[in-house]
């Protein structure tokens, strides 16, 4: 979609450290991270939340939810935890309107989030 940052990413257009990519999804860390490791995972598909995704496109949510463990597994945060954030809509803090979901790990989380 025209005017979607993580569309350009998926395209190419602007750069990004991806850490890993299959057929459905990809990730890339986080230009602000809040984590040792914070990565994003997105739909390569251009939908503005989660929710959407599970609406228009229901078999490619395990693989996004499959990608966040592999992400986990190969930054090694696996074993000792990690958050998957999915931030949904204004009030949530989302500002980016193409799904995605957080890996955020390497510390000690709180909760409940602020
Ligand atoms: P949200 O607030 O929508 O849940 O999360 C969007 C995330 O995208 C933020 O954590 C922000 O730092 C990250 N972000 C925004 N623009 C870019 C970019 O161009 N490249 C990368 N790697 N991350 C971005
Ligand atoms: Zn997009």
């Amino acid at each position: 979609m025209a005017d979607c940052i993580f569309c350009s990413i998926v395209a190419g257009d602007i750069p990004a450290e991806v850490v890993r990519e299959d057929e459905h999804t990809v990730a890339f860390r986080d230009l602000d991270p809040q984590a040792p490791t914070h990565v994003l995972v997105i739909p390569r598909r251009h939908v503005p939340d989660v929710g959407s995704l599970a609406l228009e496109a229901p078999e490619e949510v395990a693989p996004l939810v499959a990608a966040v463990r592999a992400v986990a597994e190969q930054e090694g945060v696996a074993d000792a935890g990690y958050r998957s954030v999915f931030n949904t809509g204004a009030q949530a803090h989302q500002t980016v309107f193409h799904a995605h979901v957080h890996v955020l790990g390497g510390r000690a989380m709180t909760w409940p989030p602020g």
